[in-house]
């Protein structure tokens, strides 16, 4: 709420924050192996790639400034502010954000954003040519599902946190995370740390990992999570008379 009252965070971003909280109270709030698998297959293709960036949202900006900029830092990630509802008033306030918790640069602001996605109309589509428009790789917290979809056909490696699996993110990202910003990002940070120090063992995480294999994962999961939580119910539920 503080992050909204401060211009972080748009309505809509409200909502998306209130449909993550959902899925994250079906995960158990906690990281799973197949997001903990994710994380660190998103980590060393980050570190693999030579053009990489983070794109920042305002929820995400709201949630784990400091943790997004450490990524940037230890992956050599640039950090580009990537809006839904766009204003520069909106795109000035992240990039402050992100610069108050160590942010040398921040891409994506102001006249910078003027290649675009191709296919996407309306302000969504604008990208910095510096970051989003030439990387190999881009990480996307809680990000819109068109705009994923247009990052995969222009031949981006795309890594999306959301909670939800079954969202168009989810379901059309390379890598998907299902797991809370909150958590994902530190784990990340962490990953980050370690594999540095072992580029020899980046190629075989890569080759070893199935996206489709994590979404079934998840899925399977929230499934057993629903089934167990109704057979509770109907356990504790009063007998008709
Ligand atoms: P899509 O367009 O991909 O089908 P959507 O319409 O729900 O999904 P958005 O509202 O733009 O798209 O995306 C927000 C996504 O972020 C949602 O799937 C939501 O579950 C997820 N989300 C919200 N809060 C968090 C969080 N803290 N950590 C991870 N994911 C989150």
């Amino acid at each position: 709420m503080k992050a909204y009252e401060k211009g972080l965070v748009a309505t809509a971003g409200l909502i998306a924050h209130g449909r993550g909280e959902a899925f994250d109270y079906l995960l158990g709030e906690r990281t799973l192996p197949f997001a903990w698998r994710a994380e660190r297959v998103a980590v060393a293709l980050l570190l693999k790639a030579e053009r990489k960036v983070i794109s920042v949202n305002g929820n995400a900006a709201a949630l784990c400034a400091e943790e997004l900029v450490e990524l940037g830092r230890l992956t050599g990630a640039q950090l580009e502010v990537n809006l839904f509802y766009r204003s520069e008033e909106r795109e000035v306030t992240i990039a402050r954000e992100l610069k108050r918790s160590g942010a040398s640069e921040v891409l994506g602001v102001g006249a910078a954003t003027s290649a675009r996605i191709p296919e996407l109309v309306s302000a969504r589509a604008k990208v910095d040519p510096r970051g989003i428009a030439g990387a190999e790789v881009v990480l996307v917290p809680l990000e819109d599902g068109d705009r994923t979809a247009f990052l995969k056909r222009i031949g981006k490696i795309v890594l999306a946190i959301d909670l939800n699996p079954f969202s168009r993110t989810a379901q059309t990202a390379s890598v998907t995370i299902v797991d809370n910003i909150v958590r994902a990002v530190p784990n990340m940070v962490k990953e980050a740390r370690l594999l540095r120090q072992s580029p020899e063992k980046l190629d075989r995480i890569i080759l070893n990992y199935d996206n489709r294999e994590t979404l079934r994962e998840a899925i399977g999961f929230i499934n057993a999570r629903l089934l167990q939580i109704a057979r509770e119910n109907l356990q504790t539920f009063p007998k008709r008379v």
